[in-house]
């Protein structure tokens, strides 16, 4: 491959090649050791045969919970957002159930519809959640989603009007048993971007001291800054929102790394007399780094699966096409929240390898729907009060379609649940239980595990026979020795 586009890739390759090196085995264990007493789980995360793993630490029963694993970093795909409106730190449904039909019926008659990828969005929650989207992921990396034209196809013919849509938002409509399913009420951004919504004034609070500070296009920002970043944003959503993801370890990364300098400056007086640009800067800056550094292994155009339709013969240009699509989407980030003290961190290089930790980590976000809920529940009413509510609910139903169930859906990067090694026979998967309303990735046990066990889960449909299981897992790069493998493999 060709020399890279960056200047900051040369500028500063030294600190960039520390940034990139794979973290040490103590500095990993502090890392995980730490995060496992907070969330208090019965595991350990050790190395293995195959790198590093999770360890019972504890004897699990049979569908006990092993751990709920909280996200490093997360975000509802672009398309989403016209179906589900989540809180944009913990990815609970917010408002109402009438606020969640009413919104979704407006701004899809406005045309905002976004065509599903896929039956696989709307299976996935009754289904065991949820690995099993990789050709989705791997899709959606390459190009984007974003079908713009697709929504006069699917406009429906039983359209509500507008005013009953606009009374169900504002709650003068109130359906029938809907407070059975009440949901937090919307706390909107306070930088006044009017993009980003949450549970509450505390996830807003956490989402603006950890990301969205200084990606917030309101107007408490900078207009020139504002301006950059909604072209960042907007590059994002016509190419690939995995950017918008990248974006968000970047920040992250940056408000940690002023945390860590303002609490150092305070101890070390002087050191701030004497220069703004500390020595230790870089060590701060490392830091700071420290989560991200524990999930990357390669640049993303190195590792994406070569699509189909590209011949195996134009793979360079390919690869070089992608690269320079991430440089694009990098120089635009930069225009909008470059930081000189934090220049690597705006390198290609490292953008490359942030964008290869989603690729390779195929985590998905999933939470399910309370307006599934709520027609399901309206369904199985005795049949006396199921005919006076339907009298009310069934419009609603029929002009939203199959699409009624349709869940919160996005990418995330979960710090333990990516540690755990595939098996195609696990002892746990993820599995959201009914009393799981939020983002955090919640793993169960399959089968009794005892202490000192690894913990393993599928990251493919287990099902399939031995060929194609092999050939699923080619994109997260190894080869599948579990013991079923092993004795499929054959002679
Ligand atoms: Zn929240
Ligand atoms: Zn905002
Ligand atoms: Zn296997």
């Amino acid at each position: 491959m060709e020399k890279s586009p960056c200047s900051l890739d040369v500028e500063f390759a030294d600190r960039i090649a520390a940034l990139l090196a794979p973290p040490s085995p103590e500095s990993k264990k502090e890392y995980f050791d730490d995060i496992i007493r907070r969330q208090n789980h019965g595991i350990k995360v050790k190395d293995g045969k195959y790198g590093k793993g999770v360890y019972a630490n504890v004897d699990f029963r049979e569908e006990e919970l092993i751990l709920k694993d909280q996200m490093l970093v997360a975000s509802q795909h672009i398309s989403n957002k016209v179906d589900c409106l989540v809180c944009s730190y913990c990815f609970r449904f917010i408002g109402s159930v009438e606020l969640q039909i009413g919104r979704k019926l407006y701004l899809q008659a406005l045309g905002l519809s976004v065509k599903h990828e896929c039956g696989i969005e709307t299976l996935a929650n009754d289904s065991e959640d949820d690995f099993q989207t990789d050709s989705m992921d791997v899709e959606s990396s390459n190009q984007n989603h974003n079908s713009e034209g697709s929504s006069s196809s699917s406009r429906k013919e039983n359209a509500i009007p507008e005013g009953v849509l606009a009374s169900l938002m504002n709650r003068n409509l109130i359906l029938p048993y809907s407070d059975q399913f009440s949901l937090p009420p919307v706390f909107s951004c306070n930088g006044g971007c009017g993009e980003e919504h949450y549970c509450s004034e505390l996830c807003a609070e956490a989402d603006w001291e950890s990301f969205h500070s200084l990606l917030c296009t309101g107007n408490k920002s900078d207009p020139s800054q504002r301006e950059a970043l909604v072209k960042f944003m907007e590059h994002a959503n016509k190419t690939n929102d995995i950017f918008i993801l990248a974006a968000k370890v970047i920040s992250s990364t940056i408000l940690r790394y002023k945390r860590l300098k303002e609490s150092h400056l305070r101890r070390e007086v002087q050191y701030a007399a004497v220069n703004g640009n500390c020595a230790s800067c870089f060590s701060l800056l490392l830091e700071a780094w420290k989560p991200v550094s524990m999930g990357f292994k390669k640049r993303w155009w190195e590792c994406v699966a070569l699509p189909d339709d590209v011949d195996l013969g134009d793979e360079v240009s390919f690869r070089m096409e992608i690269r320079d699509l991430a440089h694009k989407s990098l120089q635009l980030l930069k225009e909008a929240i470059f930081v000189q003290e934090c220049a690597p961190l705006f390198s290609l290089d490292v953008y490359g390898h942030i964008i290869g930790m989603f690729e390779l980590n195929n985590l998905d976000l999933v939470v399910a729907s309370p307006v599934e809920d709520y027609f399901i529940y309206i369904d199985d009413l005795p049949s006396s009060l199921k005919t006076e509510a339907e009298r009310l609910t069934r419009p609603f139903l029929d002009a939203l379609g199959d699409d009624y169930s349709v869940c919160c859906e996005g990418s995330a990067f979960f710090p333990l649940q990516s540690c755990m090694n595939h098996s195609c026979c696990p002892n746990a998967k993820a599995f959201k239980r009914e009393e799981d309303k939020d983002g955090q990735a919640t793993i169960i046990a399959l089968r009794p595990i005892a202490k000192g066990e690894e913990v393993t889960i599928s990251y493919i449909d287990e099902e399939l026979p031995y060929e194609e299981r092999q050939a699923l897992l080619v994109d997260y790069g190894f080869e599948c020795r579990c013991p079923r493998c092993l004795e499929e493999e054959g002679p």
